[in-house]
């Protein structure tokens, strides 16, 4: 059972995000992550193995946005490494992901979105919920409304939490029957 985190409002969001993993530590998870916006770009650090592994490689960095995500994942599609763990990103970057729970569909919108020409770096199937977000925000402009079009063509049982960098002042979140 993975565990996912977002924060916006006033501190630097990264020790919120950390505080706020580390209290759903005890679901259980293989690797973990976090990605803050700052400057209209996003960061995403992550790492395979336990929180303190992630922390620890967070050492000495500074992170001054205050508004980001975390994950702790339990891997369902792909490996329990570095490139697999959330928040998974469009291959612009500019839209990130964390999520709960299996897109059963993935590998027919994985195939569509390879035809239109998008690059897909992970095996999991969040990364289609990033790149099939950032498809519909070239029509949408608008973060709420491109995640709307885009879960209507998800199926599964799922959460989700979205960043843009377009927008450094919303997530917006998802659930979609069990998680
Ligand atoms: N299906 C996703 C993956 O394998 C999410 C797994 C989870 O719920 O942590 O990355």
């Amino acid at each position: 059972m993975c565990g996912i985190v977002g924060y916006v409002g006033s501190r630097t969001a990264v020790p919120v995000l950390m505080d706020g993993l580390k209290r759903l530590e005890y679901r259980g998870y293989d690797s973990a992550g976090i990605a803050a916006l700052e400057d209209g770009q996003i960061r995403v650090h992550r790492r395979a193995g336990k929180l303190r592994e992630l922390e620890d490689s967070l050492h000495g960095q500074e992170f001054e946005g205050t508004i980001g995500l975390g994950h702790t994942r339990w891997a369902t599609h792909g490996r329990p490494n570095e490139i697999n763990a959330h928040p998974q990103r469009d291959s612009s970057g500019q839209v990130v992901v964390v999520h709960n729970g299996i897109v059963e569909n993935y590998r027919e919108i994985r195939d569509r979105l390879l035809g239109l020409g998008f690059e897909f770096r992970s095996e999991t199937d969040t990364e289609v919920i990033s790149q099939l977000i950032a498809l519909h925000l070239r029509e949408a402009d608008d973060l709420h409304e491109a995640v709307r079009r885009s879960l209507r063509e998800l199926s599964g049982a799922y959460a989700i939490a979205v960043m843009w960098a377009g927008d450094p002042d919303a997530i917006v979140v998802a659930r979609v029957a069990s998680p």
